[in-house]
């Protein structure tokens, strides 16, 4: 054989484990590692669907809505954001992108990909809009599709999403919103806020691996799909054969996709322990312990990079690096001596501050505690500071 067995894959699989207090992934209780071992069945199994039927209720739920087409698109994150926009957007329509960090840009990017006529309104890093720029930038674009971001992981800020899809209405404009960083976290009600699509990632907030992204389209999201001249740019994504697939529909489910079906199992798990918790907890959880950092950093003589604590998401908490410290060697400090994730900062942000993850399982008061007393210590230490 001209390729032979390579001598890495005889070693046995060692994996180390580490408290990811990032901005994600966060770890995942053992219920939900262990749903992971559940036997394999096929896609169209009568009880891989029933799972299925159970995932989207649970969604229902955390979405706080009551929207037909609630699924997932078997992908992270980022499948969600291409799926709302590439389902959402015929070439030359108008997308207005509110950029307030690295999502705004990457959504943006995608729809350009995509052929929309893309048209952006920013504000600087850690800031958000009020509702008076979006009214604004509505009537001067006349978009068909607004789209904003909940919890701006790069930056920390966390946009009001409450109001804002009044005005979408009244402008005739869809509004897409991801919710991949904040989802759970905080207050999110898709009917209320009249939100159109919401799209989060299962390896936040709801604690199962990264692999699949909840996605829920209300009913005029799919008359704008459904009224649309051309078909949808990728079938994989295509979210007439996802809601088919996910029953949706109310006609017969058809092989779209083989579904990660273990991952399926973990996403249900986390789906009935948020349900066990009940989402008021989940977001008091979310809230006090964001506070108590706050609290922690502050009497560390730290600052949080958004002066405004209302503007903050509690989910990631962003730190400004003091003068005359390394960022990284604090980073790898965390790892090294104790692996425990925390991050630099992302595009906009990058060098300029630490990101702290509170999500889901890991947010916890002693979680707080313990990064906190790890600060300390990284900065007591004299190695860490930049000019050594
Ligand atoms: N949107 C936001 C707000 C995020 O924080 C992330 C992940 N950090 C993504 C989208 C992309 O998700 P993924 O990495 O799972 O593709």
């Amino acid at each position: 054989m001209e390729v032979p067995k390579p001598k890495c894959l005889e070693k046995p699989l060692l994996v180390p484990s580490k408290l990811l207090m990032g901005p994600g992934p966060s770890n995942c209780p053992l219920r939900v590692y262990n749903a992971m071992k559940k036997p394999l069945l096929g896609h169209l199994h009568p009880e891989v669907l029933q799972i299925m039927d159970e995932i989207k209720e649970g969604l229902r739920y955390l979405f706080q809505t009551k929207a037909d087409v609630v699924c997932c698109v078997s992908g992270t994150g980022h499948a969600g954001m291409e799926a709302t926009i590439i389902n959402l957007l015929e070439p030359n329509d108008i997308i207005l992108v509110a950029q307030n960090g690295i999502w705004g840009e990457r959504a943006a990017e995608m729809a350009r990909r995509h052929g929309a006529d893309v048209r952006v309104i920013e504000k600087p890093a850690g800031d958000v809009f009020s509702l008076e720029d979006v009214e604004s930038a509505l009537k001067e674009h006349n978009p068909a599709v607004l789209f904003m971001v909940q919890g701006e992981s790069s930056t920390g800020a966390l946009q009001p999403l409450e109001g804002v899809g009044s005005l979408c209405r009244r402008h005739g404009t869809i509004l897409a919103a991801d919710c991949v960083a904040s989802l759970g976290g905080v207050p999110f009600f898709m009917d209320a806020w009249e939100i159109d699509v919401v799209y989060t990632g299962t390896q936040k907030v709801i604690s199962a691996p990264p692999s699949l992204a909840p996605i829920a389209f209300s009913g005029r999201a799919m008359s704008k799909v459904r009224a649309r001249k051309t078909p949808v740019r990728s079938f994989y994504f295509d979210i007439g054969w996802l809601a088919n697939y996910w029953g949706c529909d109310g006609t017969p489910r058809k092989y779209h996709h083989t579904i990660p079906v273990s991952s399926v199992y973990a996403l249900r798990e986390a789906l009935s322990l948020v349900c066990e918790e009940g989402l008021d907890s989940l977001w008091h959880r979310h809230h006090t312990c964001a506070q108590q950092l706050y609290q922690g950093l502050s009497a560390l003589g730290l600052q949080c990079y958004i002066p405004d604590p209302v503007k903050r998401s509690p989910t990631v908490t962003t730190v400004t690096v003091p003068d005359g410290v390394d960022w990284m060697k604090v980073v790898r400090y965390f790892m090294s001596r104790y692996q425990v994730e925390i991050s630099g900062g992302l595009g906009p942000t990058a060098n300029k501050l630490w990101r702290i993850g509170l999500m889901g399982y890991n947010c916890t008061t002693e979680n707080v505690d313990w990064v906190l007393r790890i600060m300390k210590e990284a900065l007591e230490n004299e190695k860490i500071k930049s000019n050594l």
